[in-house]
């Protein structure tokens, strides 16, 4: 007979999670003092932070909370097309948060309703997490975190974490070999193009580029990082591509739902000349850091990408930006035409 911490672990494994853990709600305590001190060591970081607050003291919003069931699920197994490599980040290609067509997402509310169906009382929040996730998994022996700050399984950094509390006391750890950062090891601060990530577990937010050209991006033209931003048009996996422990973890095994008939959509062309209506039935729904009425930034990353990797096949593009009815997108439009002598 098993334990209820072992039936779920094992519903887990048979839906395809990597790892399943469970920890007592007290092992989150220990969150808000590492929050407390990322902001000290980076303090431009603290506004950034206010927006996560809510997930220092799960106790506070689920008074009946009594452990955490985290989860892994490795994304590092589907075809990445080409004409989004190293433009897309793949945690935002591969989100399955609210995909419906993912069988990731399927997944969640399989292992939810069976959580039910024991008899516990469970809440997620399958978009932000519920509580602070790395730290969550950290506890639960599902994996390390590295210099970069991702947390890392047998899969490498390609991994999305899913947790749940519930009001039933358990604990279950997970086990893992993931081996330590090896030691002289600084290639993913060395590689940063805006040094966001300046030191070992110490980065600023809001100068990361999955920051500026996703929710974060309000003034591109005027920021002056922007011109570090080299391949990447929207969100930067930089610091995980580098990593000597991703080596060979990506496996290209699997199509993910839709995308490859999407990608034709996302080339900078596509993206530059797309239709809001376009935009808000297909593109918007799976990017969803970006509203309904922000396709904008899209654009404007994608000028800001033609500047930094500026050919001449660009040029009519930029040009015709510059008479674009949206604001932001005329004024990237023309300073790159001053900048490079374009008209
Ligand atoms: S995601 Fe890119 S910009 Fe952000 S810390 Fe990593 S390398 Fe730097
Ligand atoms: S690049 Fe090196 S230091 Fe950075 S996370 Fe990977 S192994 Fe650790």
């Amino acid at each position: 007979m098993h334990t209820i911490e072992k039936m779920i672990q094992n519903k887990a494994y048979e839906l395809g999670y990597e790892k399943c853990g469970i920890i007592p709600i007290s092992l989150m305590e220990g969150y808000a003092e590492k929050f407390k001190e990322r902001i000290e060591k980076v303090p431009k970081s603290k506004m950034f932070y206010e927006n996560q607050k809510r997930l220092l003291n799960p106790l506070a919003m689920y008074p009946w909370a009594k452990s955490v069931v985290v989860l892994a699920a490795s994304y590092g197994k589907y075809k990445i097309p080409e004409v989004v490599k190293g433009h897309i980040a793949k945690s935002y290609l591969f989100d399955t948060r609210i995909d419906k067509n993912t069988r990731e997402y399927q997944n969640n509310r399989a292992l939810e309703k069976y959580m039910q169906e024991l008899g516990l009382k469970v809440e997620t929040n399958q978009k932000f997490g519920v509580v602070g996730m790395r730290w969550a998994a950290l506890q639960a022996g599902i994996g390390i975190i590295r210099r970069n700050n991702f947390l890392y399984t047998e899969s490498g950094s390609w991994v999305h974490l899913e947790a749940w509390i519930t009001d039933r006391e358990m604990e279950l750890k997970e086990t893992n070999e993931v081996p330590q950062c090896p030691k002289a090891c600084n290639r993913c601060i060395a590689s940063c193009p805006t040094k966001s990530l300046s030191a070992p577990y110490t980065m600023s937010p809001t100068e990361c580029v999955s920051f500026l050209t996703t929710f974060g991006g309000r003034n591109l033209p005027q920021e002056p990082l922007s011109r570090t931003f080299g391949n990447c048009i929207y969100g930067c996996d930089i610091c995980q591509d580098v990593c000597p422990m991703n080596k060979g973890k990506w496996k290209e095994e699997e199509e993910f739902p839709g995308l490859a008939e999407l990608s034709s959509a996302l080339t900078p062309e596509n993206i530059l000349n797309m239709e809001e209506e376009f935009y808000r039935e297909k593109v918007q729904p799976k990017f969803f850091y970006l509203s309904a009425e922000e396709l904008w930034k899209w654009k404007v990353d994608v000028l800001c990408y033609m500047r930094n990797s500026y050919n001449e096949t660009y040029r009519p593009l930029i040009i015709n930006a510059c008479n674009n009815e949206n604001y932001k997108i005329r004024e990237m439009a023309c300073s790159i035409c001053r900048e490079l002598y374009l008209q």
